[in-house]
């Protein structure tokens, strides 16, 4: 079974209940809890790491 945000392997027993990474999930609980600036603030940091 493949973590459905990153596509990895789950190894861990509990990612596999889980159905995600813990990485994943995570970052899928703070965009959760993060309005849609904080989503455009993430955006600008991953493209700042890129370059
Ligand atoms: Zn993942």
């Amino acid at each position: 079974m493949n973590c459905p945000v990153c596509n990895r392997p789950l190894k861990s027993k509990k990612s596999i209940e889980r159905g995600i990474g813990p990485v994943c999930e995570k970052k899928q609980q703070d965009w959760e809890n993060q309005p849609p600036d904080g989503q455009l603030t993430f955006v600008e940091e991953t493209v700042l790491v890129i370059k």
